[in-house]
């Protein structure tokens, strides 16, 4: 069947989720525009996870190799007691690869916005406008107008909410309540290689659960960086965002119980390099299309980063949504595929992330997620749409 005939797609949000539906766009020949809130697309966040299944989606973009070039691959997930440091568990990434096809990476998120926004500037140097902030839509049967607080506006057949986790497209056209703190903190750095521990160099990857938090780290761009998270309960909490400076002592102080190769670790962090970030989460959608409009990513399924699987979801997402619009005749049909295909598994994974959260800052309690063998073996390029 021939693509849906539309001119050209209106994406809102650059980030992941926004720039992986816009190459896997115009790699299916369909013309796209993404307009982006931040003034300049710079490389900015810490270390994300890419999983088994968002490197499927990867693979169907065409920049998984560019993506593995610039990415840690360990060899183990090690489980260590918070206390003593010691390794409890090892599930070696091998294992990973020979169940579900592929390996997990490590990469930084910006190293992963970068490849992807160079290729979608390779395939249309003009697609990506920053600076646009989304405030407003109007719709009706034939198309919709996007409205941003520069005063712009832009009119397409279909447009796409792919503003993350307090995306003001979902707010806008499925109302409800916003973003809403769910009442942990997560310290998070990145700091050179070189600079941490020998002991955290040679295990790559460690998770430690401690009472009422964890603390995880891993190498990235094959050891030239390491990327240190602790994430806990917290009573108190003033703001959203990703870049809340803070200090080495506040670290140490929340997690003084914990080995001390990992307090070495925090102390190794520059002084300009350690940042909180506040969890915001949202109540599940039980539909993301309305009319000409849809979500997708964070915007759709706001997902805690418990299960390591944001930017996989995200690039989930992408992939069907494009999948869905080649194999359509109507948007209208294409958004009732994407629906279909997407809604129940993003709904799905959020709540496991949920769960494993409360797993991660209990050591008493079974954790499940690298395990799930649904959540891993899934390939957005080839699950059935019909
Ligand atoms: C700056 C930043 C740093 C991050 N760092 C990390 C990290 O270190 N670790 C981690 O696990 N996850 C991080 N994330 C989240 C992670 O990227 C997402 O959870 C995941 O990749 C899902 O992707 P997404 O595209 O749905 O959302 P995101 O990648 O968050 O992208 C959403 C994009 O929409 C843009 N946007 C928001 N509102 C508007 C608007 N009104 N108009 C236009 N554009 C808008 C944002 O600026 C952003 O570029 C970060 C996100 C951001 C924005």
């Amino acid at each position: 069947m021939d693509a849906v005939t539309v001119d050209r797609i209106v994406v809102v949000g650059g980030g992941i989720g926004g720039l992986s539906l816009a190459l896997a766009l115009q790699r299916r020949d369909i013309a796209v525009t993404v307009y982006e809130r931040a003034s300049e697309l710079r490389e900015i966040g810490a270390g994300i996870v890419m999983q088994p299944n968002g490197r499927n989606g990867l693979i169907d973009l065409g920049v998984n190799d560019a993506v593995a070039a610039v990415s840690s691959c360990p060899a183990a997930v090690h489980a260590c007691d918070y206390a003593t440091g010691e390794v409890i568990a090892g599930l070696p990434n091998a294992w990973l690869e020979e169940n579900f096809g592929l390996p997990l990476l490590a990469v930084h998120r910006g190293d992963l916005h970068s490849v992807l926004l160079a290729a979608v500037r390779d395939n249309d140097p003009a697609a990506v406008h920053a600076a646009h902030e989304f405030v407003a839509l109007d719709q009706d049967a034939d198309g919709v107008t996007v409205r941003f607080a520069n005063g712009a506006t832009d009119t397409a057949p279909l447009v796409i909410g792919a503003d993350g986790n307090g995306s003001a497209v979902r707010s806008f056209v499925f109302g409800g309540p916003p973003a809403r703190f769910n009442g942990q903190v997560a310290f998070r750095a990145v700091l050179p290689g070189e600079a941490a521990p020998a002991i955290t160099r040679e295990r790559e990857l460690a998770m430690h659960r401690g009472p009422g938090r964890y603390l995880l780290y891993y190498s990235l761009r094959g050891g030239e960086l390491m990327n240190l998270i602790g994430c806990g309960h917290t009573d108190t909490w003033e703001e959203e965002g990703w870049s809340i400076p803070a200090t080495a002592q506040q670290f140490l102080d929340a997690y003084a119980d914990f080995a001390p190769h990992l307090l070495d670790l925090i102390r190794a962090v520059p002084d300009d390099a350690l940042f909180k970030w506040g969890l915001y989460d949202r109540e599940p959608l039980d539909v993301w299309t309305s009319g000409r409009v849809a979500i997708l990513g964070d915007a759709a399924h706001p997902m805690t980063p418990f299960l390591g699987q944001g930017a996989s979801m995200a690039v989930e997402d992408a992939v069907v949504l494009a999948r869905s619009l080649e194999a359509s005749s109507t948007v209208e049909e294409a958004l009732e595929i994407y629906q279909n295909v997407r809604c129940e598994r993003g709904n799905n994974v959020a709540l496991w992330s949920v769960e494993e959260g409360r797993a991660l800052q209990d050591p008493d309690l079974p954790t499940q997620g690298t395990f799930r063998p649904e959540l891993l073996n899934y390939n957005p390029a080839s699950v059935p749409l019909r």
